[in-house]
């Protein structure tokens, strides 16, 4: 099956982005990507008639529509910023409200599924917004961002705050089975320096039958695919589910991470592991570039 690179969070002048969709859609293209979500606040983008200009150009970026729902809420002492991506969303959706950080998270999640579309709670630790305990109570939550170039995002985390990679490991421990998603969240394609979020930081890499939102969303839905923000992956194979076996392109290193332990690790182009009596098995490739984040794999 082949591979096509994606991203799933980027911004237009349709909401606080610095370009219309024409020239994102255009950068993406140019810079080789397959697909692309745009992913505008409290605005849904209908790609029908941009996605038939660009076929027109002889373009091949395949665009997904989407939605970035954005809310907040606000206690006596600060306010979180609380944004859900819905993914093959087929209307725009907004802001829900609600009673609680989980309240409020729990029903943008809702709304997206009720919809037909796919929900990641994007950066977490933007503006110390969302905890991993907020996020292990959700119902319905299929992704969350473990990696957002934003330059507020903090995926490493803080002297309070986890990285993205702990959270992840906490939730699985919960029982709570996500993906992890890498993305660019870019607002700015004219300016560009560390300060600007700008495009091509961080993406996924999504096996899948053909290039079409039907199947590319069936794919990311099954977790076959990978994150990234620099590291690709020559294969990722699956056996009988219960082991996972990495092959890279140059010298790496591959971590498997077991129930939140490294338990191998391997410096090379090939590692292998065996879920064993985990409860979850995932792996983690860094290489100067960058990292790339293998989805788990969980005991059934
Ligand atoms: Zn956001
Ligand atoms: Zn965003």
């Amino acid at each position: 099956m082949p591979w096509f690179k994606g991203n799933l969070h980027t911004h237009t002048s349709l909401s606080d982005g610095d370009s219309p969709p024409g020239v994102v859609a255009r950068w993406y293209d140019d810079a080789g990507y397959d697909f692309l979500c745009i992913s505008d606040h409290n605005v849904r983008f209908d790609p029908v008639f941009l996605q038939s200009e660009l076929l027109d150009e002889g373009r091949r970026l395949h665009l997904i529509p989407g939605e970035e729902l954005t809310s907040w809420w606000q206690d006596d002492e600060r306010t979180y910023a609380l944004h859900v991506n819905g993914y093959g969303t087929s209307s725009s959706l907004g802001d829900v409200g609600g009673e609680s950080v989980p309240g409020v998270l729990q029903g943008l999640v809702d709304r997206i599924v009720e919809n037909g579309g796919m929900a990641s709670v994007n950066h977490p630790n933007f503006w110390s917004s969302v905890g991993w305990k907020d996020l292990a109570a959700l119902r319905q939550l299929q992704f969350f961002e473990v990696y957002n170039g934003h330059p507020l995002s903090y995926n490493d985390g803080t002297d309070d705050l986890p990285s993205m990679d702990t959270v992840w490991d906490l939730l699985l421990l919960q029982g709570q089975r996500v993906f992890g998603l890498a993305v660019d969240d870019a607002h700015y394609f004219q300016e560009w320096g560390t300060e600007f979020s700008n495009p091509g930081r961080g993406w996924v890499v999504v096996e899948a039958e053909e290039k079409t939102s039907a199947a590319l969303t069936a794919s990311l839905a099954a977790g076959r695919f990978y994150a990234s923000n620099g590291p690709e992956l020559s294969q990722i194979e699956v056996r009988s589910g219960e082991s996972l076996r990495i092959v890279t392109y140059g010298a790496s290193l591959i971590e498997f991470i077991a129930d939140g332990e490294v338990v191998e690790r391997v410096e090379g182009e090939i590692g292998f592991c065996r879920l064993r009596s985990a409860s979850s098995l995932r792996a983690r490739v860094v290489d100067p570039s960058g990292t790339a984040w293998v989805q788990p794999l969980v005991a059934m």
